[in-house]
Parts: structure tokens; sequence; C-alpha cells
């Protein structure tokens, strides 16, 4: 039987085919034991009509090996197409994303010689869902969706990985002082996994800020943990601080599956011409040999390759004339690790992989209650574009009843009636929002009574919320202005 690890390949477009046959080339002469199964994926795909851009055998092959090594993809311009990589993410519960950012100054040009971070971005859920709508002549709405269990997934993997990773610090980035709900959620169960890790330090930042300071002095930070969307940019913003998006190297991590890549794209524009960057993939893939129990293979490729960057041997895009002694090609930078495998670098830090780091389950372990939810009101959401919002009120007001009072209008979140001010600007997208008269739990029936009046009354609603309290505690926002 054959000792070798069969791990899913995807050659992809672009600059693809080529920094993938470096790679496999690299890792396959530093000794990695592996069996190379080819699918599929992509431009072309996506061009045969499927709209997925993987075809539904390839699937058979990543749910036998649970290895994925993607080069990246081009996904066509034009609608219709889904993203390869959201749906790869989901469809197999990739949950973490890991990126690390290091800085390989002197070597590579970078105004952070000594960074060292670890963005690890939540990967499932946010506004990455793709929940999206067309609600009203003048609005579109997208779903943002944080659940307890994605975050605290995330969190205690980044907990965990600081630990196996003998990592100091992690750090939290949220916009919860306005998104106090969703935000506010995973900064809560961040701050109650983090209790459980006193041996690493924590903190939290405001997304906005914290992206300056990251971007400013990244030497302060460690591993960051994030949000779907603020990751996404953030990760792209610290590699390219330390040196270059073509260098890092990226592992989406599920429970039974896993899938490794390089963070650029396919840069459409070097394809064919031997000068891309293999780095980023090759980092992803010495990530895939930790991930698949060669540890000493990864130790093998990562150190040849931090040679060959102090030997100057470089691409076009990192080549310096301060530092670079040769500009070389793709196939020769490949050609310069192999010869280096078995040496270390001089000047940067050797890596040793000496066994794949044990993370502790991560799954959902805090102790949650199930609190008493109570139906206390509706939110139903209006097209209409016949006045303002006084007009709107009096109209509504006289659909009160059943148990159910018209407490505000909002307006994009402002409250524009009652006594709303004439310089709040108004879509044709309103929110009417319903509260049980008496204070006691409504039924659902009273609202459906509420929507039969105002379909009679000719009033177009698009969207509506139920309103909860948890143990009593209002579980929805306020408006501003209220
Ligand atoms: P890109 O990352 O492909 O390229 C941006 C620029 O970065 C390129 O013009 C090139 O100058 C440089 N670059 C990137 N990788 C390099 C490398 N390995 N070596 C040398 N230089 C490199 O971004 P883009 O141009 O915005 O996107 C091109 C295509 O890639 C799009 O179709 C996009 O959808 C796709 N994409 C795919 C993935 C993925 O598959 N994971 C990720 C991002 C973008």
């Amino acid at each position: 039987m054959s000792q070798n690890t069969p791990i899913t390949v995807a050659y992809g477009d672009g600059i693809g085919p080529e920094i993938m046959a470096a790679t496999l080339e690299v890792i396959k002469a530093a000794g990695a034991r592996i069996d190379v199964e080819e699918i599929e994926v992509g431009e072309k795909v996506y061009l045969r009509g499927v709209p997925s851009g993987i075809e539904p055998s390839a699937w058979e092959s990543l749910r036998r090996t649970k290895v994925f090594l993607k080069a990246p993809i081009t996904t066509p311009q034009g609608g219709g197409y889904k993203s390869l990589n959201v749906t790869i993410r989901t469809m197999f519960g990739l949950y973490a994303n890991v990126r690390p950012c290091v800085a390989y100054y002197p070597f590579v040009d970078t105004k952070y010689p000594g960074m060292d971070v670890v963005i690890i971005r939540e990967n499932e859920e946010d506004l990455y869902t793709g929940i999206e709508y067309r609600q009203t002549h003048d609005m579109v709405q997208s779903l943002k969706l944080i659940s307890r269990p994605g975050s605290e997934k995330i969190i205690r993997y980044a907990f965990e990985y600081a630990r196996a990773y003998n990592r100091k610090k992690v750090t939290c980035f949220v916009k919860d002082n306005i998104m106090k709900q969703t935000d506010g959620l995973f900064h809560k169960i961040f701050e109650r996994v983090a209790a459980e890790y006193p041996d690493i330090q924590n903190e939290t930042w405001i997304v906005d800020i914290g992206s300056a300071k990251l971007a400013d002095t990244p030497e302060a930070f460690d591993v960051v943990v994030l949000p779907n969307l603020y990751g996404d940019i953030l990760s792209d913003v610290a590699a390219q601080i330390a040196g270059s998006v073509g260098m890092a190297g990226s592992a989406n991590i599920g429970d039974q599956c896993a899938m490794f890549e390089a963070i650029h794209g396919s840069a459409p524009r070097r394809a064919g011409q031997n000068v891309a960057n293999p780095s980023g993939l090759l980092l992803g893939a010495v990530l895939m040999l930790v991930h698949i129990g060669q540890p000493e293979v990864a130790t093998r490729v990562h150190n040849a390759w931090l040679r060959t960057l102090e030997d100057g041997i470089h691409t076009y895009d990192i080549y310096s004339e301060k530092v670079s002694k040769q500009k070389v090609g793709t196939k020769e930078f490949a050609q310069a690790i192999i010869e280096r495998l078995g040496q270390m670098p001089q000047t940067l830090k050797p890596v040793n992989y000496t066994s794949a780091p044990k993370l502790a389950s991560v799954q959902r372990a805090l102790q949650e209650p199930l609190e008493t939810k109570e139906l206390v009101g509706v939110d139903v959401f209006l097209e209409w574009r016949d006045g303002g919002p006084d007009q709107l009120g009096e109209a509504i007001k006289r659909l009160e009843g059943d148990g159910l009072q018209l407490t505000m209008i909002t307006n994009r979140g402002a409250k524009v009636w009652p006594n709303g001010l004439p310089e709040t600007f108004c879509t044709d997208h309103w929110r009417c929002r319903f509260l049980a008269s008496n204070g006691q739990a409504l039924r659902p029936q009273q609202v459906i009574a509420l929507l039969h009046r105002l379909a009679e009354a000719g009033f177009d609603f698009i969207q509506t919320e139920h309103l909860y309290t948890f143990d009593g505690r209002p579980a929805f926002s306020t408006a501003s202005g209220e």
C-alpha cells in the first residue's frame, strides 16, 4: 500500500499553472510523500456554463482526499458566476483562514523589518453569506450574519493557534460601537474565550483605528482574529506591507477538510511569461505539508526558500538593485530552491516545524443557557413613495389595534416619525415599528393580522423583522435620534 498522502490539486488560471508546476516540483524534490489527483476548476469550467466554477465530479476527489492545493483562478467578469472560493469554504466548513504575514528584511524591501503577524479570518459568515436583495426601487440589502458557534469556533481556533505556535497575544478587531448586535456578539465571545487562556494576552481594537495601527505599527500585533470582511481586507494589507502579496500563503482549515493557496489572484497579465513569483503558493504548500503530517519536508522547503531569498535570487516583483543579485523567472527560482534543499538561512530566522500543532478541539464549548425568548413587536418595512414621514405616520397609525401600537418610523435607520427633522433625507424604504401596547408578549397571529390590515390598505410591505426580548432584555437596535 502506498505511504503517500493523496491530495487534490487544481492548476487554476493565469499564472496558476506555472506557479503550481514550480511548487509541486520543489516539494517533491524535498521528499513530499504525496499522490496528486488533478481536478479542473475556474475559468474554463465557468465558461462551459457551470456557474459554480467546479464540476460535480471534482467534489468527489475533494471529499475523498480532504486536502486541496489550489492555484488562483480567474472569475469571469459579469453576473451569474458564483465565487468558487466562497463555495468551497462554506460547503466544506473551512471556517478558519490563516494567513501568516512575515517580513524578510533586508532581503525583501519593507518598511517594517520586524513584522511577523498571523491574520486569522473567519471564513463562513458575516457579509460573505451572499444573501442580498433588491427590496424597493431605491434600496438593496445585504445580510450580515454572525453566529455564536461560528464566532466561538474561530476565536477558539485563534487562541489554540497562539498556544501551539508560542505566540504571545491575540487581538480582536470589531466595529461594535456601531454594530452592537453582530460585532457586539463577536466581541463578547472573544472576551469569554480569552478568559480561558490566561497565558495569552488579549486585546480588542475598533477596526478603523486598529487598521490604521496595523498599517503603521505592525510590530505591535501578533495573532489577529477578525470577522470575515475585515479579515479579507486586512490580510491583503498585512501581506502587502510585509513585502508583497506575491509572498503570502494561506490555509483554509475545517474540521474535516482543508484548502491551501496563495493569497494573490491569477494575475492574467503575467501569465505564460515565466515571470510570476511562486512563493505564495509554495508557502501555502508548506502549510499543507505540516497539516498532512510531513513537518520535516515543510521545514526543508521553507529553509531552502529562505536561503534562496538571502542569496538574492529574486523574481521581478521583489527584485531591487539594492539587495538582489539575480532576476529570475518562475522555473529558475524553483530550481534555485531545489539546489538549496538541506541548507539553512544565515540571517533570517530558520523555521522548524517539529510536528503538526495539535489544536485542541475548537468545537463549541461555552455553556449558554437557553434564555426565554418573547415576541414583543415587529418592524414592518415598506416601499412607499406617496409623501413624507408625517403622511405615512398618519396613514399607518390608523392600522394600529389588536394590541399593537405604532411607536416610530425610520428611514435608513434615522427616526423620522414622530417629531422627525425636516432635514433628514428619505428614500422609498421605510421601517414602521410596532410594539405590544400592553407590554405583554405577542402572539404571531397578531403580526399576521397587522400584515393583513396593511395589505388591505394597499401598503407594499417588503420585509418584516420580529422584535424579541431574551430574558426580558430587548434584542434589537434602537434608531438614530430615538
Ligand atoms: P492579482 O493578485 O491576480 O494581481 C494583482 C497584481 O499583483 C498583478 O498584476 C501582479 O502585478 C501582482 N502579482 C500577483 N501575484 C503575483 C505573483 N505570484 N508574482 C508576481 N506578481 C504577482 O489580482 P487581480 O488582478 O485583482 O485579480 C486577477 C484575477 O484573480 C481575477 O479574476 C480575480 O477574481 C482572481 N482572484 C483569484 C483569487 C483566488 O483564486 N484565490 C484571489 C484573488 C483574485
